[in-house]
């Protein structure tokens, strides 16, 4: 199905205590990657816009964390009905603003669902715990809300991105300030009035639009308890190191370049398909997107198939645009630099046609490098697109030596058909996730997400279990109700 891309421009607007409201600093315009043109607006949040909606947020909290966690649940019972309803008008929207195929839009959302899944089953877990310690005392652990919490999301995942955290954070009894990209804001319209029908008290769910300053005051506000962040290293390392200093809690998720270890006996059928799709889904502008192929041994039949399939895709249809005019001359210049410096163009991208229609669009088709030197700008510096570098290795040593080089840590797969080489790569990759046989190795819930190195500031990961403790306290309660007799440490 082809994107449905906004005729006019949408304004869109902060939403503030169950009001969407316009911001009142700069105005900024939204581009559809697609075509081109504007189809949305926005005005930016200044410090007191963010200061009135912190406040109140802080104040609607208080209320909110002694509605048990059952009846939470309820209402995020019915948002995730809300999102299943309006799926497909949400997915065109995302989709119009991000570059994404419809297809694409639909599957990062249902990925924000499955979040949302887990966050509808913490009523069923054991969030907390009682025994009896010594005779007559007890001890227990209590999961508690921290207050105020703040999310900032990247262009790329406009839905699923911020879904890893709006559901928990909320279900556990948080407050939650989002603060999504200035490129992609139009879906957070959607998400915020999705919450407020399913029945979220007004005032616990805030959107405020705007950029670097926006950001700086979300994080600067002394009501705010803790900041996610998802976006590239460079900014992750300044917000994290930002929070930390005021004492805050801080968990900053950065760029990528992710590694597949290509082995010869891998499976032909997996393979192809595996990697091509991996560095093309998206428009390989997603953080688990392979980057570079370890090639390890006599695997050009594998490479030849990764090509065919990589070849055979259809702009505009099976993929998608690239999210500015700016960032499609970044990858056409960086392709010519490796060219220049000696890799081997096997598919080229850069002269690939527009679709029919859409000549205004950001658009580039899938290349693929050969012969990429290990410690050259191809091999390191992520380009989030649909852009593959392939080092040949000498053998399973040398590429894993290559992948623990990398700054990064998100994801490193390896497609093989020996079970005892697998492990090798699982133990040794640099990474906060593994892939065997699969090109984009992101964990299903309630396994977590979560990279490791430069990509990942702070402790824990985003979702699932690993992401608990990250948004809420933990509270020690001793009980002791009775005098005994028998004396212990505690009496
Ligand atoms: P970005 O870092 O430019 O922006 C992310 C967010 O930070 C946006 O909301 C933006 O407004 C804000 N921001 C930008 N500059 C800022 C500054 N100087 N100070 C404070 N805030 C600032 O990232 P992007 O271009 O939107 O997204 C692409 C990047 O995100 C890629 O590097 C990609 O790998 C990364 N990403 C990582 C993950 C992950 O899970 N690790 C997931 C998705 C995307």
């Amino acid at each position: 199905m082809s994107v449905k891309i906004p005729a006019t421009p949408i304004p869109c607007q902060n939403f503030v205590s169950g009001k969407f409201l316009k911001g009142s600093g700069l105005a900024m315009d939204v581009v559809s990657p697609y075509n081109g043109q504007i189809i949305g607006n926005l005005h930016a949040s200044t410090a007191k816009d963010i200061d009135l909606a912190i406040k109140d947020a802080h104040e609607t909290q208080k209320s909110w964390a002694d509605v048990p966690l059952k009846e939470r649940t309820k209402i995020m019972f019915n948002f995730r009905q809300i999102l299943m309803r309006d799926l497909d008008e949400i997915a065109h929207l995302k989709s119009s603003e991000s570059g994404k195929t419809f297809a694409e839009g639909k599957a990062g959302l249902m990925k924000g669902i499955e979040v949302l899944e887990f966050a509808l089953s913490l009523q069923n877990m054991d969030l907390g715990g009682k025994m009896e310690v010594s005779r007559g005392v007890s001890c227990e652990f209590r999961r508690e809300p921290l207050g105020v919490i703040a999310n900032i999301t990247p262009f790329n995942f406009p839905a699923m991105v911020p879904m890893w955290t709006i559901p928990i954070a909320l279900t556990l009894g948080n407050a939650y300030i989002w603060k999504p990209s200035e490129k992609t804001p139009l879906t957070s319209m959607k998400i915020a009035a999705a919450l407020q029908e399913a029945g979220l008290p007004d005032g616990l769910f805030q959107v405020l639009h705007g950029g670097k300053d926006t950001v700086e005051a979300i994080i600067d506000h002394p009501q705010v308890k803790a900041v996610g962040f998802v976006g590239s290293t460079k900014v992750a390392q300044h917000v994290y190191q930002r929070g930390t200093a005021l004492g805050k809690r801080v968990l900053a998720l950065g760029g990528a370049k992710n590694h597949i270890v290509l082995l010869p006996d891998a499976n032909p059928d997996l393979t192809g398909a595996g990697i091509s799709d991996s560095f093309t889904g998206c428009a390989g502008q997603r953080c688990m997107a392979a980057a570079v192929v370890l090639a390890v041994g006599d695997v050009d039949h594998h490479i030849q198939k990764i090509i065919q399939r990589a070849q055979s895709l259809v702009l505009g249809k099976d993929m998608g645009a690239i999210i500015s005019k700016s960032q499609v001359q970044f990858l056409k210049d960086a392709i010519t630099r490796a060219e220049k410096e000696g890799a081997k163009i096997l598919l080229d991208g850069r002269n690939t046609p527009a679709p029919a229609g859409l000549d205004h669009g950001h658009w580039i088709g899938p290349t693929i490098m050969d012969n990429v030197a290990p410690n050259s700008e191809a091999a390191t510096l992520e380009y989030f697109g649909p852009v593959l570098s392939i080092i040949r290795c000498r053998d399973i040593t040398h590429a894993m030596q290559i992948e623990n080089s990398n700054p990064y840590g998100n994801a490193c797969s390896v497609f093989t058909s020996s079970g005892s080489l697998a492990e090798k790569v699982i133990r040794q990759a640099s990474t906060g996730m593994v892939g065997v046989n699969v090109g984009v190795p992101v964990p299903r819930e309630p396994f977590s997400f979560g990279g490791a190195n430069a990509s990942k500031f702070g402790h824990g990961d985003i979702t699932g279990a690993q992401s608990l403790d990250f948004w809420s306290n933990s509270k020690k309660v001793t009980m002791k109700w009775e005098k005994q007799d028998d004396s212990n440490w505690m009496s």
